[in-house]
């Protein structure tokens, strides 16, 4: 390990989350065993290798699901408040941990140390949304046609879900999901990405302490660290009754397809394509932080990342300067270090796709205003810093209607609103959007029926930094699901209709006679 991540204090976070130089990948509450393949875990901050994982092998997965199974004839009887008091541990346990879990995030995936404790802050509010959620699990009572009848319907757990997360947000989605499904009387098994295992790890290590300190079934929350093959597994495995999907565009299709032939039930959070419309009425201000913090943050690697801008003519050159300007300021470098902006992608395959972009785009016609380029040198020895940089496109360009996972912008020039509208629309994907402007015809107008197609369309804030509270999630080739706030607990449970008759006498609904 080297000096300079000695003193960012890792070895000593790594030690209290419970990760040793050699772990076992497959967990089921307490349980730990693992017979496949090693992987290695390395830092794409320093390219040191953190630790190694002994992955989920065919029998591990089988046990998985045998506890997964046990457990949940168990805990679908603990009552919702009493399971959202489960949550409410896991939310103070995540209080206690957040410096060590955002330290770990930040070093493992990469993104800056505050967005990594940012990550864990969502971790903790998920959890106290679901304690509130878990009181109020309700359902419809209705007026029955029929005299003494009564109908109403309520809402049952689902029993395994099963949960594939993408490297980017490599804790946050469990708890998105794990806290609603469990208030649900649902039990869980993740299959973390394979590019940040250690986080997982992590995850199931806290969670195991509140499962112990309540005497609780093991199955309840289980984790599979392994590649892709058993995350098809968990794809096709009909004991898996809902599978939340976080990841490609490419793969979700796959999954909707496979999860869908065999009458699962499916959650698909896909790719984005995220655009902020700046007006001529925008506050220029504002509209460069929100862009440059959308397009950078996260070197880019968030679902909401900010790709593409599309401007008014008359504010285009002002706006164009001022990100050169912006640009000019950032700075690239170890994430772990405040100071610095940016840091680095994932891996080497993040960068060839990086490098690959930038030059299709040429290709396509596009010119970079600021170029980009991988860092050499001292302090990126991992060889996954880029530069972010910024090209004037057309919109139809094919690398523009593509999710390229990292930082690059794309600038377009509109003439009416309703030509931005389109513009911004036209991409497959559907995931967040967002206008700048102080014109409340305007405003309207993009929020409007006529207005954005994604499922999250903000005013006056940028692409990417959502909140708990509002259902979380995009359409067309995001794949429309929602996750985290609102109603969105329905999508982990079955709902049932019950009509129960209290009189001495058998109608027909419809009025149909059936006399014996
Ligand atoms: P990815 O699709 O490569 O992998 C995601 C997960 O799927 C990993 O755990 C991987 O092991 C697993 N997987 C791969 N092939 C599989 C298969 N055949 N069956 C089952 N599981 C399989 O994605 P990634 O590179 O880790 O993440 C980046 C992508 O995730 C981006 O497209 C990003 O937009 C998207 N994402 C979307 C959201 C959202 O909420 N919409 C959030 C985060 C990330």
């Amino acid at each position: 390990m080297s000096k300079k991540v000695k003193d960012f204090g890792i070895e000593k976070t790594l030690k209290n989350l419970g990760i040793k130089d050699e772990n076992k990948g497959t967990s089921t509450g307490g349980k730990y065993f693992a017979t496949g393949k090693t992987i290695e875990s390395y830092s794409p901050v320093d390219g040191n290798l953190i630790a190694k994982v002994k992955t989920s092998g065919e029998s591990d997965y089988n046990k998985v699901i045998e506890s997964a199974e046990k457990a949940f004839k168990e805990f679908r009887l603990i009552p919702a408040p009493k399971r959202g008091e489960m949550v409410r541990q896991l939310g103070q346990k995540l209080r206690q941990y957040k410096n060590d879990l955002g330290k770990l995030v930040s070093y493992e995936m990469g993104k800056s140390l505050q967005e990594g404790l940012g990550e864990v802050q969502e971790m903790i509010d998920i959890c106290d949304f679901a304690v509130g959620v878990s009181r109020q699990l309700h359902g419809y009572t209705m007026h029955s046609e029929r005299p003494g009848h009564r109908m109403y319907e309520q809402y049952h757990p689902l029993g395994i879900v099963g949960i594939i997360t993408a490297f980017n947000f490599p804790v946050a989605v469990w708890s998105w999901n794990t806290a609603l499904a469990w208030i649900c009387g649902n039990v869980t098994i993740w299959k973390p990405s394979e590019k940040t295992p250690l986080c997982a790890i992590a995850c199931q290590n806290i969670m195991n302490e509140v499962l112990k300190e309540n005497n609780l079934s093991e199955g309840i929350s289980s984790v599979l660290v392994a590649d892709h093959e058993i995350g098809q597994r968990l794809v096709d495995d009909k004991r898996v009754a809902l599978i939340s999907f976080t990841g490609s565009t490419r793969v979700g299709r796959m999954v909707s397809a496979n999860v869908a032939q065999r009458f699962g039930k499916s959650i698909l959070e896909l790719g984005g394509n995220n655009a902020i419309i700046i007006t001529q009425d925008a506050d220029i201000n504002m509209s460069i932080i929100g862009a440059v913090f959308g397009a950078v943050g996260t070197a880019g690697q968030r679902c909401t990342s900010t790709r593409r801008l599309i401007i008014h003519e008359s504010v285009y050159d002002e706006v164009k300067n001022r990100l050169v300007k912006a640009y000019g300021q950032l700075k690239i470098g170890n994430p772990l270090d405040e100071t610095n902006h940016v840091g680095p992608l994932i891996d080497a395959d993040a960068v060839n796709m990086y490098q690959e972009a930038i030059k299709k785009g040429k290709k396509e016609g596009a010119k970079f205003i600021v170029e980009g380029e991988v860092l050499k040198g001292k302090g990126y020895e991992s060889g996954c810093y880029v530069k972010p940089c910024i090209a004037e496109v057309k919109n139809s360009y094919e690398i523009v209607q593509h999710e390229t996972f990292a930082p690059i912008l794309y600038l377009i020039k509109y003439k009416t609103l309703e030509e931005a509208i389109a513009i911004q629309n036209d991409v497959p994907q559907g995931l967040s959007s967002a206008i700048m402007t102080q014109n409340l015809r305007e405003a309207e107008l993009f929020l409007s029926h006529a207005g954005s197609d994604c499922g999250i369309a903000n005013v006056n804030i940028g692409t990417s930094g959502a909140e708990i509270g509002g259902a979380f999630g995009g359409e067309k080739e995001t794949g429309g699901g929602r996750e985290s706030g609102s109603d969105v607990w329905k999508y982990y449970m079955r709902r049932q209709t019950n009509t129960i008759n209290y009189t001495t006498n058998l109608p027909l609904a419809q009025g149909i006679k059936f006399d014996l």
